[in-house]
This record gives C-alpha cells, structure tokens and sequence, in this order.
C-alpha cells in the first residue's frame, strides 16, 4: 500500500501497482466520460482537470517515482484536486426534482385578436409529469384564444396543439446531453445500476462524444460486474393525454360545426315535405314556400288598420347584399304596424303610418324561410331610437313625415343600427 497524497491513483481508479497501458487504458475511458464537450456541467470540467493531471503524473516513470516517495499531504504545497462536489443529476425546470430521463421542449400557445395571431413558447428542461401539464396548458390557453385570427389562428392553433398532444417540440441534442450528465451524476453517487442504464440508451447517440463515451463507461461497470437493465420509459405516448388536449381544442368549433348542421338538419325537412306535396316531382326536392310567391320589391307583407287620411311614410333603401324585410313595430306594445318587403339594391316605402312612437327593425338575408318572415341566413338589426312621427297642421295645410332609411354598407348608412335576436324580430 503506497502513498496517494494527492488522490491521483484514486481519481483514475487504478491500483498502485498499475501498469502504463492499465493507467493509459482507465484515463482515455474517464477522459471520454467526462470531457467539457459532452458534459455542460462545471464539475465535469474540474474533474477532466484533476484526471489530467493525475494521468500527467502518472505516466510519466520519474514523476510516478517522485510522487510515491511523497509521505504525507502536509509535504505538497497545494490542497489535494480531488473535488468535493459531485456532477448533479438533471432537475426538472418546474418541479426542481431530479429526473432521470429529462427533456427539453417547447410547448406553443396560440393568440388571436381579431387580424393577428401570436404564438408564445414556454420552454425548458422537463420531468414528463411537468411536460403533460405544461402541453396541457399550453393547448387550454390556445383553445380558448386562438381560434379568433384571420387566416392564421385556425391554422396555428391545430398545428401547436396537435404537436404539444405529440409531447412537444423535441431537441435530441440537448436531451442526449442532459441524459449524459445524469449517467455520470448516477456514477459518482454510486448508483451504477441506473448510470449503466442510462448509458445503454446512449450508445447509439449521433453525438460520436457522447456514444464512444457510453460506452466506455458500460465497458468500465461491467468490469465491476454491473448489468444494465431498460429503464422504465416515461415518456410513452399516452393516448388519453393526446385526445384530451385534441378533444378540448375541438370543443368550440365542434358547437359550430353542430350548430351548422342541425340547421342544415332543417332545411332538409323541409325540402322532403315540400317535394311530397308537389305531384310529379318527386325525385328533385325542391323549396317550396308556404307564401306561394316570392315577395316582389315593395310588397306588403302584413299591415294593421284601415287606410288613413292622414298618414306618414317610411322608405328604405337596400343598399345591403340580399333582400330585406323591414318591420315598422309600435315602440310601446311592439305590435307590427307594418312589414314590407325591400328587394336587393332597391327602394321601396309604405305610406300608411298613423301618429306614434315607432322602431323599425329589418331583417336582411339571400335565403327566404319558408313563411316569408324571416331569412335561414339572416342578420337581425334595428335602427337605433324611436321614430316619432306626428302630423302638424296650420290653416292651409296637413304636414305629414317621410322618414328615409339607408341599409348597409354600413359605413355609408344614415343611421346607426343595433343587431337584435331573430326571435325579437
Ligand atoms: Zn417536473
């Protein structure tokens, strides 16, 4: 037993009695394990520094003899180079707990306002717990505000969350590194099973540093008769996690998509009654309104009270893409003092209107229901206020009103309009 003031033979992992090509063999192995290139941690650095040093001495048969016919420690000026600190095992960047099998990845949210879409990376090194609940989030936060940009939210959206379900965006690099660190950090504390473990999933790396180094390492704990076994993989596609993030993405435009076909549900039934009251056509179904006739430009479509002396007039123009129907309502009780028809890019008045507070709805629309009231495609809307309209006379004359309405583009409309439900149409 000789002396070791300064832990070369220790640091190497060889006997004192070791030979030159023992010595040579065990430093290119450890050299590999820990060179800076492979390993990112400061304390791989410091020990490539003190094995190089070690194997310095070491191998050189002079310095050998001089170093072992050092007695004690006290004898050498500098501290021993052993270091203290241990190469750590990769911790998780959101729970901070070790993790043997470590990943880094970024998961995307996405953001729409009206003509923009943002996507936000979160990134870091992942415990595969954390990472289900980071893409988890990521995918709720898209699916609730990234749908809403034009062209790119849809787009954006499907495309982040259907790779955060997939486990994100990988960097095989880094993860092979972060691995690499935990095979040494599990060997310097003992736990040569799990190092040796990890090692054998390195061996094919792309990185040449990293693979010869595993190796090395594998070669040198079987020697201590160490068998790696599989570590249990944690990362495995899980299905349900994949369509929970698919299934809460879906959700909105799932109501859309239901929404969409239940009308058009409608629509079918209709047609299927229709071409079994029409004799003779029976292979074509075809919409047939129960208004007989498609309402021409200025018809009348209902009207309330007798023909007056006395009476006021309404006139809109369609300036809108579609038909319209405009409502003349009692702005107290709502009855329907009158509803006429205004063609596409037409005009058209009615000029029966007695005294009164009034609000004029219209409903603008391409598709005709099939009672003549309404459109399947239409947008409600009401011009905003109440039209008071009141007959003034003076000793010649009678003075009635016109009011005159302008429909969309909107920007050119004389008159500001609110949307309404169809049903308080
Ligand atoms: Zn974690």
């Amino acid at each position: 037993m000789g002396n070791d003031p300064r832990g070369y033979y220790h640091s190497l992992g060889v006997s004192h009695e070791a030979s030159i090509e023992q010595i040579k063999k065990t430093y290119r192995a450890l050299a590999k394990i820990y060179h800076p290139d492979i390993n990112d941690d400061p304390k791989a650095a410091e020990r490539f520094r003190v094995i190089s040093e070690a194997y310095d001495t070491l191998i050189d048969p002079e310095l050998r003899k001089k170093y072992d016919e050092t007695n004690t420690v006290s004898e050498q000026d500098a501290a021993p180079p052993e270091p203290k600190a241990k190469v750590n095992p990769v911790h998780c960047s959101s729970c901070a707990k070790p993790t043997a099998q470590p990943r880094f990845l970024v998961f995307r949210s996405v953001v729409s306002y009206i003509f923009a879409t943002q996507t936000n990376p979160t990134s870091g090194i992942f415990c595969s717990q954390c990472a289900k609940k980071k893409a988890l989030r990521a995918s709720a936060i898209s699916a609730l505000f990234g749908w809403w940009g034009v062209p790119w939210g849809p787009i954006n959206t499907i495309k982040e969350v259907i790779r955060n379900s997939l486990g994100g965006e990988r960097s095989p690099e880094i993860d092979e590194k972060l691995m690499w660190q935990n095979a040494v950090a599990f060997l310097e504390r003992g736990d040569y099973l799990l190092s040796a473990s990890i090692a054998t999933k390195l061996i094919n790396s792309t990185d040449k540093g990293i693979s010869s180094a595993a190796s090395e390492l594998l070669d040198l704990l079987r020697a201590q008769g160490v068998e790696p076994r599989s570590i249990k993989q944690n990362w495995r596609f899980s299905f349900p996690n994949f369509a929970s993030q698919i299934a809460m993405v879906s959700f909105l435009p799932g109501v859309v998509a239901a929404s969409i076909y239940l009308d058009s549900a409608q629509n079918n039934q209709i047609s299927t009654f229709s071409s079994g009251n029409s004799a003779g056509s029976d292979n074509e179904p075809v919409i047939v309104n129960q208004c007989v006739d498609m309402p021409t430009n200025g018809e009348v479509l209902s009207e309330m009270g007798s023909k007056l002396e006395a009476s006021h007039k309404i006139t809109v123009e369609n300036g809108s893409k579609g038909d319209a129907i405009v409502k003349i309502k009692d702005s107290l009780s709502r009855n329907t003092v009158a509803a006429f028809y205004v063609a596409e890019k037409s005009k058209a008045s009615f000029d029966n209107i007695p005294d009164g507070s009034y609000v004029v709805q219209f409903a603008n629309g391409t598709k005709l229901n099939s009672t003549c009231d309404g459109f399947l495609d239409g947008t409600y809307s009401q011009f905003e206020g109440h039209q008071k309209l009141s007959t003034q006379y003076d000793s010649t004359s009678i003075y009635t009103q016109e009011l005159v309405f302008t429909l969309f583009p909107a920007l050119n409309g004389n008159i500001d309009i609110d949307t309404i439900k169809a049903a308080d149409f």
